[in-house]
């Protein structure tokens, strides 16, 4: 008995049963609207996923912007190609609080990007928002949580804005319809790799 027609049977009827489940699925979701994305936890791979959701946007024309909070002094791939592309990029220019540690400084700062980020949340043409690393404004009390929730649930119905960094409120992750929590298996740093231009940043 030859038992590869069976397992090719089972798999093209697995996959049909399959293809049935997504189908109805596609169709129970029909409402249009942009949507509030969060990607916290330890690993690596958030921010990254923010910036390929800009590019996403971008291969269609749509309109973008970024706020990068916290990371401003450091060198980004992603900002210098976004940047040329014409792509509204506020940057919050304080670099790391372990490294400034003036927290009015940093608050300042804080206070100034996200002023930035009103005009972004309050702009209905842009399709895709990222407000890189904004968690840990919240987390440190740098921002009003209330403000910044309040400003995410009236945003244009469009827009979708993507939220990274690491402990996301509990409150911001009640609000978005889409929450990953990226966790490290592995991470080559912990062996000693050094981080990589055009890898890591
Ligand atoms: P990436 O920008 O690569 O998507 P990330 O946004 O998930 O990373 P951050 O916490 O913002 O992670 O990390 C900033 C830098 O630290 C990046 O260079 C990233 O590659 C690196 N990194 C991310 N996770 C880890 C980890 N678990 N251990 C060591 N380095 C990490
Ligand atoms: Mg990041």
């Amino acid at each position: 008995m030859n038992p590869v027609p069976d397992k090719n049977a089972a798999h093209k009827a697995k996959m049909q049963q399959q293809q049935a489940a997504v189908a109805e699925r596609v169709k129970a979701a029909q409402e249009k609207r942009g949507t509030l994305i969060v990607i916290t936890g330890n690993g690596k791979g958030k921010s990254t996923s923010g910036f390929g959701t800009v590019v996403r946007a971008l291969g269609y024309d749509l309109k973008t912007a970024v706020v990068q909070y916290v990371k401003g002094t450091w060198p980004c791939g992603e900002r210098d190609l976004l940047q040329k592309l014409g792509v509204p990029f506020h940057v919050m220019g304080t670099g790391f609080t372990w490294d400034t540690q003036d927290r009015d400084k940093d608050i300042a700062a804080a206070q100034e990007a996200w002023a930035a980020s009103k005009v972004f949340l309050a702009d209905p043409e842009i399709h895709v928002l990222l407000l890189d690393e904004l968690t840990y404004m919240l987390s440190y009390e740098y921002l009003d949580l209330e403000e910044v929730l309040t400003a995410l649930a009236n945003r244009p119905v469009e827009q979708t804005v993507v939220i990274t960094g690491r402990d996301a409120h509990p409150r911001l992750i009640e609000l978005a319809d889409t929450v990953s929590e990226v966790q490290p298996v592995k991470h080559a740093f912990d062996a000693g790799i050094k981080a990589r231009k055009g890898v890591d940043w």
